[in-house]
């Protein structure tokens, strides 16, 4: 009599829990995503959204995007009501099962009147650890949901592939890129075609172009981002696609439009890329760099807290953290991408000074649409509609 409840209460039951209840958490995670990375942006572009009074429009969508999500929990919650009522329900018609069998054994003249409570009693209590289960499977909906997603990334495809046997190609001493095309879809338009070009040594590359030409392109080929279409690229005469990424990435570094600063201290932040750094190395690296007066000068000098300093540093602050930071890494190339975009004349040629003095020793590409960024590279490569003119 009991056997069907059992495998109702333990084996359907969690069963149709889980398949009924995880579309519910899988939407309930999306809409927590959602508000999540709403909440994100509002924080970090909140200066845009007051300049352009987006305030109002901001908060109604993170309302709407609320009730969504209130929605999508309170579904949650109705299958977890539904699902853990539902074994009590069967339980007590367990107990209607025994009574209607005792009353047919009675009929038969084989009655066991103190045989039906004891299994009464005993049914209800070993019910409740078959009960924990079908609890603890409305508990893990929300983690089988998290989890899903968590799998979606891990088995998303990378654009490139490891090479089996990773050739190291040693320290950098040249660069070749041989009729290189690339587009970033089969749909889209060619970003870069048969483009050829080499250099070596500490040779100093400007590539200049318009915006849109595909020159930051360019270095996200050389950092194995993307693989070309057609062409090579080639380190020291080695196919980029034989040499280990994390070792492109030590060999080569880059410095961006602009210095991402780390919610920690000065000296950490300088330290990204070498963590082990001692304090003297960080501090020879900011004088280089031209940093370390203004650094003294902070109450906190290289123990300034970055996360409430950061916006009081100014753009040419910022790259010369950048540049500090790079120093102390020692890569074989560095790449600057657009560096003093945010400068004003006199603050880019101090800039580029300080680059030219201490990156003296390595190759270097400058990326750049202004003619006055790449006024002091040995050899300047023009893209026009990515090819070279
Ligand atoms: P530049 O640095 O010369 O301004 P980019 O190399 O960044 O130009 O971009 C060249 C072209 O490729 C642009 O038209 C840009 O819109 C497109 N592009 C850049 N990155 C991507 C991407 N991840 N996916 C698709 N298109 C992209």
């Amino acid at each position: 009599v009991l056997l069907p409840v059992y495998v109702l209460i333990s084996i359907v039951i969690p069963l149709l829990a889980i398949s009924s209840g995880r579309s519910l958490g899988m939407r309930y995670r999306r809409e927590l995503a959602g508000v999540k990375t709403q909440i994100l942006e509002s924080v970090y572009g909140i200066r845009d959204i007051q300049i352009f009074s987006y305030g109002a429009e901001r908060l109604s969508e993170i309302d709407r995007q609320n009730d969504r999500i209130n929605k999508a929990s309170h579904g949650l919650l109705m299958h977890r009501q539904i699902v853990s009522t539902l074994p009590t329900f069967f339980v007590y018609a367990a107990r209607v099962l025994i009574i209607w069998a005792a009353v047919r054994l009675t009929a038969q003249g084989q009655g066991q009147p103190i045989g039906t409570v004891v299994l009464s009693a005993m049914a209800g209590a070993s019910f409740s650890s078959t009960f924990s289960l079908t609890q603890v499977v409305t508990n893990l909906l929300e983690a089988f949901a998290a989890a899903e997603r968590l799998f979606l990334l891990e088995d998303e495809k990378s654009k490139v592939a490891e090479p089996r046997d990773p050739v190291s190609p040693g320290k950098i001493r040249s660069l070749e890129f041989r009729d290189v095309s690339f587009s970033y879809d089969s749909q889209g338009g060619s970003i870069l075609s048969g483009l050829s070009f080499s250099c070596e040594g500490s040779e100093r590359i400007g590539i200049q172009g318009e915006s849109g030409a595909g020159k930051s392109t360019i270095f996200r080929l050389l950092l194995r981002f993307w693989d070309p279409d057609d062409g090579e690229i080639l380190i020291n005469g080695i196919p980029i696609s034989s040499i280990a990424t994390e070792e492109l990435y030590r060999r080569i570094a880059v410095l961006e439009q602009d210095t991402f600063l780390i919610d920690g201290t000065l000296a950490e932040n300088i330290a990204l890329g070498r963590p082990e750094a001692s304090r003297e190395e960080i501090m020879e690296a900011a004088k280089r760099a031209g940093l370390h007066e203004f650094i003294m000068s902070l109450p906190g000098g290289y123990d300034t807290p970055m996360g409430q300093m950061s916006q009081r540093l100014s753009g040419g602050e910022r790259q010369r953290v950048g540049i500090a930071r790079v120093m102390l890494k020692d890569p074989d190339v560095v790449i600057m991408d657009e560096p003093t975009s945010s400068l004003d004349v006199l603050h880019e040629k101090e800039l580029l000074d300080t680059v030219k003095k201490v990156y003296a020793d390595k190759l270097v590409l400058i990326i750049s649409h202004r003619a006055s960024t790449l006024s002091g590279c040995d050899r300047t490569i023009r893209l026009e509609k990515g090819r070279i003119r």
